[in-house]
């Protein structure tokens, strides 16, 4: 119930009751009114008898005393007392209207007849006196008769007396009674309407009010704090604190919604700025294990619960190679064909999710996993794959953050083809087109790069010329010219392997650089290469172009002369290996060069 009903009700009974007890307090004093009329009555009522009958002996007396004395005055006071009668006339008049009982009156008229009777004995008395018969005068007011009639009107007055004592003294007792009872029940109501004052005064205050505002105030001050941890007890009364409870915990609730919505929004800001962190750090890397490395570092911390690969497509468009893994994810291979993967197949992502109704990759083991493959794409061109997969405790995860997903895949896409189309411009300025060997002026810097000086590493140079080429091009065209090109090139970058760098010299002539490597494993080198390349029988297209030899300078440095010279005394080697025959390597600190040579060769 309301405490606004409560109060009302409880006003309503108080009024009530106020009323009640004001109405017996009126009745009450109603019946003491009454009590003090009966008093009254009794008083007026017994006066009146005992007038009469103190009348009546008052005339007696008087009547005795002139009878006896003989003296005037008496007489005179005697007929005074005749008024006497006017009172008796008045006498019944004032009981009737008095509310005397038919017994009373009946008494009243007997105490008047009485009281008359004994005048006409007392009249005849002084008649005889006066007459002279003072014997008989005295018999009649002293003999029995006169007695008779005075213990009579006495006893008259006596029972008229009793009767209206009794009549009033009951009137009284009524009254009396009347208004205790309307008094105490005044008082009760009274007690009642304070008792119930104060159970409702106590009732509301503390029970509905006092205690739950305590409890409330203390919720409300943590909720102001911002502690929307406390928890509000759930108050089901439909009173206005039940509304009040109601309206603090929809207070916590839009609190606790708004530190869910900051709480998103922060983590979304922190998805955001390390998303660009990421960006930044791949428009900057400059080789594709850097950016795998990046994407490796950022995607965990980006997305915690998403375990990836980071595929790139081969030149030929056919086969996918993992370059960048993160979180340990499980479920796909490491390397897999184009065609295994839905994602790639339609150009667009695709979530596999085994068990549930759409269709799984191929490159997906059997187990069930939710996997999303966003294909690597920049401008049209598909180039690699970014393959994410739900670690097993987490779900949705992948749904849940497929925008930002698809948003990292647009990036880390463009920034594989940037490096991819970087690489393309490098190799284009460094290699040569024809045998992809790095071009004379990568040797030029590489030379440059190299202290000078005497206190400088050890470092051998082999010029290589294949010999009688331009009777190679004129048998079996320039086509086969630029075959045989190629193996050479291939030959000579398998043979030097990680030991130095072959470059294309220029036309049919090519050069190693070997760092650490003295003249002797330099010599031993160009051996072993003229030895491969002279043995390898050629072919093309079905024509067999038998084999080719080689003529092999090799000089080194500081040792045997300085870096600057390193070429020339190389070259010169390989001129010396041309004139003693071909087909031979030659080493620089064999020959004598003359002071302009090396001059010419400083220049
Ligand atoms: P030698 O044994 O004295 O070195 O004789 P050679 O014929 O190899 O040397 P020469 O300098 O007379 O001829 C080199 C030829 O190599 C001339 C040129 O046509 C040919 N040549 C140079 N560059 C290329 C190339 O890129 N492709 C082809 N097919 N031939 C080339
Ligand atoms: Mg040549
Ligand atoms: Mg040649």
């Amino acid at each position: 119930m309301r405490i606004n009903a409560i109060t009302n009700w409880a006003y309503g009974v108080t009024v009530l009751l106020t009323g009640l007890s004001g109405a017996a307090f009126i009745l009450s004093t109603d019946s003491a009114i009454k009590e003090r009329q009966a008093v009254e009555q009794h008083l007026v009522l017994d006066t009146l008898g005992e007038e009469l009958a103190l009348g009546a002996e008052t005339r007696s007396d008087e009547a005795r005393l002139y009878v006896m004395r003989g003296d005037e005055r008496h007489l005179e006071a005697f007929h005074r007392a005749e008024e006497e009668e006017r009172r008796r006339e008045e006498a019944t008049k004032t009981a009737t209207n008095l509310g005397a009982t038919p017994a009373e009156i009946a008494a009243l008229q007997d105490i008047v007849r009485e009281a008359e009777a004994l005048d006409k004995v007392e009249v005849a008395a002084i008649d005889a006196y006066q007459k002279g018969d003072r014997a008989g005068a005295q018999v009649r007011l002293f003999g029995p008769e006169h007695e008779r009639l005075q213990t009579a009107l006495l006893e008259t007055v006596a029972r008229f007396r009793d009767l209206t004592n009794v009549r009033t003294g009951a009137a009284l007792n009524e009254a009396q009674e009347r208004s205790d009872w309307y008094a105490a029940a005044a008082k009760t109501m009274l007690g009642i309407t304070a008792a119930l004052f104060l159970s409702v005064l106590y009732f509301i205050l503390k029970r509905r009010v006092a205690m739950p505002l305590t409890r409330m105030s203390g919720i409300v001050t943590r909720l102001a704090e911002q502690d929307y941890a406390v928890e509000v007890p759930l108050d089901r009364r439909s009173d206005e604190i039940g509304e009040m409870n109601k309206a603090i915990h929809i207070f916590r609730e839009n609190g606790l919604e708004r530190d869910r919505l900051d709480a998103e929004r922060r983590l979304d800001q922190q998805t955001k700025d390390l998303i660009l962190q990421m960006m930044h750090r791949l428009q900057a890397c400059q080789s594709q294990d850097e950016l795998a490395e990046v994407v490796a570092r950022f995607a965990p911390q980006v997305f915690p619960n998403l375990a990836g690969h980071l595929y790139v497509l081969n030149d030929s468009r056919t086969l996918l190679s993992r370059v960048g893994t993160w979180l340990d994810p499980q479920h796909s291979a490491p390397t897999f064909p184009s065609s295994a993967c839905w994602g790639l197949r339609r150009g667009r992502p695709h979530v596999s999710n085994r068990g549930h109704s759409d269709i799984a990759c191929q490159h997906l083991d059997d187990e069930g996993v939710i996997g999303l493959c966003v294909p690597l794409t920049a401008q049209g061109d598909t180039i690699g794959l970014l393959y994410f997969e739900e670690r097993s405790e987490e779900e949705f995860a992948v749904e849940a953050s497929r925008l930002y997903l698809e948003l990292i895949a647009e990036n880390i896409g463009l920034a594989v083809a940037n490096l991819q189309l970087r690489e393309k411009l490098t190799n284009l300025a460094v290699r040569d087109a024809l045998t992809g060997l790095l071009n004379r002026r990568c040797l030029d810097e590489a030379l440059n790069r190299q202290p000078r000086g005497q206190a400088g590493k050890p470092l051998s140079c082999l010029m290589i010329d294949i010999d009688h080429f331009k009777r190679f091009n004129d048998e079996f065209g320039h086509d086969a010219g630029d075959v045989v090109m190629q193996y050479v090139a291939q030959i000579i970058v398998d043979t030097v392997g990680d030991a130095g760098s072959a470059y294309r010299f220029g036309g049919e002539e090519f050069t190693v650089l070997m760092p650490d490597a003295g003249e002797a494993e330099g010599f031993e080198l160009a051996e072993r290469l003229r030895m491969r390349i002279g043995t390898t029988p050629l072919s093309h297209r079905g024509r067999i172009l038998g084999t080719v030899s080689v003529s092999v300078g090799v000089a080194s440095a500081p040792d045997d002369g300085p870096v600057a010279t390193l070429l020339t005394r190389a070259d010169a080697a390989l001129l010396d290996a041309k004139n003693h025959g071909r087909n031979r390597s030659v080493r620089a600190s064999g020959l004598v060069f003359g002071d302009d040579e090396v001059q010419r060769s400083l220049a």
